[in-house]
Formats: structure tokens, sequence, C-alpha cells
């Protein structure tokens, strides 16, 4: 019995560091972009992994209203032949 308790009572928890991504927000309110370009390749391609799917909020730091607009500017994209659907 003390031999399973061992190690779950007093457990040193580290101090949470501060990320450096928490100081810069959206990109593209970084830039004052107001709707994302879907003819910009370069900066979708940052968006999405390599399978063509798109990087969730958390993951591209994005704020709501440039997530949607990303979303509409990559499905653009796919649409005009730009970006590859997932797959
Ligand atoms: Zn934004």
């Amino acid at each position: 019995m003390a031999r399973f308790m061992r190690g779950r009572g007093k457990t040193t928890r580290r101090k949470k560091k501060p990320r450096i991504h928490e100081i810069a927000k959206c990109r593209f309110c970084r830039e004052k972009v107001s709707e994302v370009d879907y003819k910009d390749v370069d900066v979708l391609n940052k968006l999405t992994t390599q399978q063509g799917k798109m990087f969730s909020r958390k993951r591209s730091g994005n704020c709501a209203p440039h997530q949607r607009s990303c979303m509409k500017a990559i499905k653009r994209a796919r649409f005009l032949g730009l970006l590859p659907y997932v797959g």
C-alpha cells in the first residue's frame, strides 16, 4: 500500500513559464490585415499542414475573425487549385 502510494502526494509542480507566443497574438492583427488574401499562398501554406489540413486556432494563434477569414481564403485557394485538398 505504502509502496503504491509513493510519489503521489508530494510532487513538486513546475512554475508555468510565460510563453513567447503569448505576447504576439494574431499575425493578421499585428499586420493590421482586415481580410486574408486567398492569392497569398505563402501565408496560407504556413497555416496548413503538409497534407493540406488547416491548423486550429490554438495552433495558428489567430483570433476568431481572422481564423474565419483564413478558412474562407484557404477554401477559395483550394477551389482555384492553389492549395491541395486534404488527402
Ligand atoms: Zn486577428
